[in-house]
């Protein structure tokens, strides 16, 4: 059953086009401020299930964490209530043999439902640090501006000029260069999440104030027992190489490293974070213990073993 077209709310744009080319052309002039064309992520019901009808549980599985692997691309309809999670996950089950193989989507989707649970407890909690950084530093030694340079896309890294040139001109990042980014501009750059994840609403079509500010405070540490970092070899391997090849930056990758060598360069001197349980880390613990119990406990040495 076809249903009228909803009546025009006064001040409201419209919502009927003869074409996308029309579309463009009213947002252009609505909006000359805006730079580039249209995001090539299409709006609609038609394009959701279109996207659906491509998922494959099997690959996505085995493929999920490089920038080229069978990823859905449904974030901005679930976003929007294009498409529920429920919708998705049977979408999952009638696709696949053994409940096992879509086992990793699934997850994913219960990810997406446990940041909307977390903001229903925490309110407008979540714009705030959960909890002190793991990090070895304060709050307050992280800068609250976003970077002229990360706003741009002029910082000279290919990779991370990349994802800024896909956000701003797609609305859309894979996981990893989410994480990949994130981690850079908080422990490399020293720049506060909430700088980050403001910036990352103004662009994703699928921001979303749970799913973005409590992943960037996952990534942080503000909301998880240890920071998430990565390095060259890691990022190299996720992306097949297509941003180190060429990258102007290549002979001083600030990413070059071992995770030892990183964790040294990046985090204020405590207990290793990969802390493999020796001795020297005991002892630490057990100081610490006995800090916190007279109350004078330090979140960054409370970290718990990985
Ligand atoms: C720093 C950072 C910021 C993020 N900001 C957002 C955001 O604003 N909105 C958003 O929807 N997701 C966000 N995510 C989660 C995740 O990156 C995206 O949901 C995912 O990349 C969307 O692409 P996809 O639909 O192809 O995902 P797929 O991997 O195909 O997953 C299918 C669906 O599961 C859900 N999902 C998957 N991974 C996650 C995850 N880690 N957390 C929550 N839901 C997940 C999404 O609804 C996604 O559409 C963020 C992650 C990070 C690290």
């Amino acid at each position: 059953m076809s249903r009228a077209p909803s009546p025009p709310i006064s001040g409201d744009l419209p919502r009927d086009f003869s074409s996308r080319e029309a579309l463009e052309q009213l947002l252009a002039d609505a909006f000359p401020q805006a730079e580039g064309p249209l995001s090539p992520i299409r709006g609609g019901r038609e394009a959701a299930d279109d996207q659906l009808a491509r998922v494959q549980p099997g690959r996505y599985a085995k493929s999920r964490n490089h920038l080229d692997g069978a990823v859905t691309g449904l974030s901005p309809y679930i976003r929007h209530g294009v498409l529920t999670l429920a919708q998705v996950r049977n979408a999952v089950f009638q696709r696949i043999r053994k409940r096992d193989d879509g086992a990793k989507l699934i997850n994913e989707l219960g990810w997406r439902d446990f940041w909307q649970r977390m903001w229903l407890d925490l309110g407008d909690g979540i714009h705030d640090d959960q909890e002190d950084f793991k990090t070895g530093h304060d709050s307050g030694a992280y800068v609250r501006e976003l970077p002229a340079d990360v706003r741009d896309g002029t910082t000279g890294l290919a990779c991370m000029d990349g994802f800024r040139d896909q956000l701003v001109s797609t609305g859309w990042l894979h996981n990893h260069a989410r994480m990949w980014m994130a981690a850079w501009l908080v422990h490399w750059r020293r720049v506060h999440w909430k700088a980050g994840a403001d910036w990352f609403l103004e662009h994703l079509l699928d921001g979303d104030p749970a799913s973005n500010h409590l992943s960037w405070q996952w990534v942080a540490s503000t909301f998880s027992h240890k920071p998430y970092f990565f390095n060259r070899s890691n990022l190299e391997r996720y992306s097949e190489g297509r941003y180190c090849d060429g990258c102007p930056s290549a002979a001083q990758c600030p990413f070059e490293g071992s995770y030892e060598q990183l964790e040294n360069q990046l985090f204020a001197p405590m207990p290793s974070i990969r802390d493999k349980g020796n001795d020297r880390n005991r002892r630490d613990r057990r100081a610490n213990n006995r800090q916190q119990s007279k109350g004078g406990g330090n979140a960054a040495l409370a970290r718990p073993k990985r």
